[in-house]
């Protein structure tokens, strides 16, 4: 014989028992066949929703019952054929008349008790299994309905009653060894029971899965099938994680453990009774019957998987007692889990410091109030004499699992579990492995499960690509030209790399926009525009709130309150590539914060286009330190705007004033948003500081020396006064470049940090003379060039040379950094 369970939605609407109908003809010509059904799908809920609402003596409990009479009576008009409705039909409302008067009497009395509740939920199961055999009937199948409820008995603990397998076998045997009951199709409702005084009880919601279980081990049947919406057990919920994978065939423990920590998919206490009959057990798809599904089976197969699947169970709350007087109290823990258990509170996972100060378990969170109750009663005596605290409890957690058989052989998966969950800043609770090593265990708040899940499934599962979520702030020249190059490359970094950018938010100072799916990077201009507003504090607290693994927040502004959001951002493991040189400039103590941060949350903070747009200096710089070289002088071009200033500037010469090449460099978008901080010496102030920081000096912005040649009343006003007073200013600028002519030499702004024989460091900035034997004479258009002078590289410096200013090369720059970043 053999077992075909199908659940709620597989007989949720006449088009899927249309489907039921036909696997279970195929099957029933070669052998006898138990088919077990649930409800329709809802139809528990809105039982169990009608019962609650003629208990507050709300009539509405009425129009709920017609909707449901109006529901099977479609199905019975819609499955059968005319002539043969009238039966079922009928059958269909004497069953509704049943369910009114339970109904009217719970209105009555204006309570609803466990046993009430499930003698209700019953009528689903009841409902699904009488229509449905009424339709093989009139198909001619030889079947026959059976009533489960005289074949599977329980105790008495409604909603969740316990089977007496030893009766229920011997029930479900002596009715199938009779030579009577011999038929090619027995139709039985899931999920109900009955007690010994013959009450209706119910197996827990879910429980239909563990009626086809019971009848499956009763008989020894060949084969127990779950049919289902799903085209087998799953890596993980496909509901959390796209790209959960089928499995195949797994093993009985296997799915066990991961039904116990929360897969929905199969009841928890099914897989037992089939184990131990070792009877087959496979999961199938009524909506995809010729896909195999998954087996579940006695060995777990020997592949490359080390860990089979990844489960979570929400609605968690964490109970700990602690005290230094615990070690004396005797036999503890028994006390603990007793006085849980006499109130039937499950446990789901159990903790205890090794110190033995502290023991914590895991429950559901509906239990959280009689736990505190019980247990607290328990150690009152303790508690008064101070010996223990009174229960700590903690709410919004969850549990998450990753189960495998194979994890015992394989060192280095817990460590992989922790430092995914660690490295993108998700704080575990507590965590536990059970001794058989089939499980890792942890708790962590509710609000990190969606993101847990996917890094874990990403880390165990998909070794193919890494997905990384970039969060831009600016949407200008930079902003664009990144947004291009990324899309240009997203293929070719998914092949070489295993990375796969989804640019997930896009904002400027008006408009954000954020789709954590990934923004359509053909239509983003357009959406930005219709995208609502909101200040960058809006934009980085929902980009916390969306808590997307790998997240990267990219400011190509320079701004400074986008800068002032770092810290929030990398203190949630939030990486930051910025080419704002702000932050870095700002106060040491700011600057070695945010380093230290990034640190300590597993965060990449990048910033190489501080200085010299896409030239790889700070990456450099990086590279000489970490590799125990030590900068003892750095010479540097570093102003690509300068640059380009003097190289374009002739003194008038050519007709063009000094004024003339400024607005032609901003216009080329080589200047910051005001050329004030480019020619007044800031820019390039700030970035020598950057480069003194990085190799290792904690050197302030207001020690750096600036000797600007910017008269001081071009300071004043707007940008556009600032160009007024720059033309009136020509003269002094032609001053400037015939003194350095007739020296032979070129102007170039040349910064400068150097450390004395002492080991003091001083930094300073200003225009110079250049000769024609210096190699910064040689300097054309935007180009930056600097010197590095180490240890390593005493007299002949090392260089490091090219385009310093630019959009294209500045978004290559933070584009490079967003590589890094994903792969730290
Ligand atoms: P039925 O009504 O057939 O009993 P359920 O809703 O109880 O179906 O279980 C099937 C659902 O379980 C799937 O639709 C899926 O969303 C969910 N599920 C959770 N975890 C897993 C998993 N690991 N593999 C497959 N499905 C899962
Ligand atoms: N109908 C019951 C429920 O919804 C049992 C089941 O579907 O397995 O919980
Ligand atoms: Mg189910």
């Amino acid at each position: 014989m053999q077992v075909l369970k199908f659940g709620g939605s597989s007989v949720g609407t006449t088009d899927a028992i249309s489907k039921v109908i036909a696997i279970v003809k195929a099957r029933v010509q070669t052998t006898p066949t138990i088919v077990v059904v649930s409800a329709m799908s809802g139809v528990t809920d809105q039982l169990v929703l009608l019962g609650q609402t003629a208990a507050q003596g709300n009539e509405a409990y009425q129009t709920m019952i017609q909707n449901l009479a109006q529901k099977h009576e479609d199905a019975v008009c819609a499955l059968l054929p005319t002539a043969q409705q009238a039966n079922a039909l009928s059958m269909v409302k004497a069953l509704i008349q049943e369910i009114e008067s339970h109904c009217s009497s719970i209105f009555n009395d204006r309570v609803l008790t466990l046993h009430m509740q499930d003698c209700l939920m019953s009528y689903g199961e009841i409902l699904s299994s009488k229509i449905i055999a009424a339709v093989f009937e009139a198909e001619g199948v030889d079947q026959v309905w059976l009533d489960s409820r005289a074949m599977i008995k329980t105790n008495s603990t409604y909603s969740s009653a316990v089977v007496d397998r030893a009766l229920t076998n011997q029930t479900i045997q002596a009715y199938f060894t009779n030579p009577a009951n011999q038929h090619a199709l027995y139709m039985a409702p899931g999920f109900i029971a009955s007690d010994a005084a013959g009450h209706t009880t119910t197996l827990g919601r879910g429980g239909s899965d563990y009626s086809g279980a019971i009848y499956a081990a009763s008989i020894n049947a060949s084969i127990l099938e779950i049919w289902t919406d799903v085209s087998g057990m799953m890596t993980a919920d496909p509901r959390i994680v796209n790209n959960a994978k089928e499995i195949p065939r797994i093993s009985y423990h296997e799915a066990m453990e991961l039904s116990h920590f929360g897969a929905k998919i199969i009841y928890p206490p099914t897989i037992l009774p089939v184990m131990h009959a070792r009877i087959p057990l496979w999961i199938k798809n009524t909506f995809e019957p010729a896909h195999p599904g998954t087996l579940i089976e006695n060995e777990s197969p020997k592949d490359n998987n080390v860990i089979r699947g990844i489960s979570s169970i929400k609605d968690i709350c964490l109970l700990s007692l602690e005290g230094a007087g615990m070690v004396a109290i005797p036999g503890f823990t028994k006390r603990l889990f007793d006085a849980l258990a006499k109130k039937q509170i499950s446990i789901i996972i159990i903790t205890q410091s090794s110190s033995e100060h502290s023991i914590s378990v895991g429950v559901s969170v509906q239990d959280t109030h009689l736990a505190k109750i019980a247990v607290d009663a328990e150690f009152e005596e303790e508690i008064n004499l101070q010996l223990l605290e009174p229960l700590i409890i903690e709410k919004e957690l969850s549990i998450i699992a990753i189960v495998g058989e194979q994890m015992r052989n394989h060192p280095g998966v817990s460590g992989k579990f922790f430092s995914v969950l660690g490295n993108n800043g998700i704080n575990i609770r507590a965590i536990a492995q059970g001794s058989s090593e089939k499980n890792i265990t942890a708790v962590i708040e509710a609000q990190d499960v969606h993101k847990a899940i996917n890094l874990l499934h990403e880390a165990f599962f998909e070794t193919a690509y890494k997905q990384v979520h970039v969060f831009i702030a600016g949407a200008g020249n930079v902003g664009r030209k990144l947004i291009e190059q990324i899309k240009q490359q997203v293929s070719n970094l998914q092949s070489t790399l295993r990375l796969q950018i989804n640019i997930v938010g896009i904002a400027n100072s008006k408009q954000q926009l954020i789709h954590s799916a990934g923004i359509d990077l053909n239509q983003w201009m357009d959406q930005l525009a219709v995208a609502p507003g909101g200040s960058i504090q809006e934009y980085v607290s929902a980009i916390a709130q969306h808590n997307l693994p790998n997240s990267i927040f990219v400011d190509v502004t320079a701004d400074a309150t986008v800068a002032d959001s770092y810290a929030q951002l990398l203190s949630k493991g939030i990486s930051v590539v910025a080419c704002n040189k702000i932050a870095c400039s700002s106060p040491y103590a700011h600057y070695a914060k945010l380093k230290s941060l990034a640190q300590n949350h597993h965060a990449a903070f990048l910033f190489e286009t501080n200085v010299g747009a896409g030239l790889p200096i700070v990456s450099t710089l990086n590279d000489l330190i970490r590799s125990g070289d030590q900068v003892n002088k750095i010479e540097a071009v570093l102003s690509g705007t300068l640059n380009f200033v003097f190289n374009h500037y002739a003194g008038g010469k050519d007709g063009k004033t000094f004024a003339q090449v400024v607005k032609q460099a901003q216009e080329e978008g080589y200047t910051e948003p005001d050329p004030r901080l480019d020619l007044g010496g800031t820019d390039v102030m700030r970035k020598i500081l950057i480069l003194a920081r990085e190799a290792g000096y904690p050197l302030e912005m207001e020690s750096i020396e600036n000797e600007s040649f910017l008269p001081a009343a071009c300071f004043n006003g707007s940008v556009a006064d600032f160009y007024i007073e720059l033309e009136k200013q020509e003269p002094h600028f032609k001053k400037l470049y015939d003194a350095a002519e007739a020296a032979g030499c070129k102007l170039k702004f040349i910064a400068k940090f150097e450390k004395d024989s002492n080991g003091k460091a001083t930094a300073k900035v200003g225009l110079q003379h250049i000769q024609p034997s210096s190699d910064f004479y040689h300097l054309y258009g935007k180009d930056n060039l600097v010197l590095f002078y180490t240890n390593r590289y005493p007299e002949l410096p090392l260089v490091i040379k090219g385009a310093g200013a630019g959009a294209d090369v500045t978004a290559s720059g933070v584009f490079a950094d967003i590589i890094r970043a994903a792969r730290v």
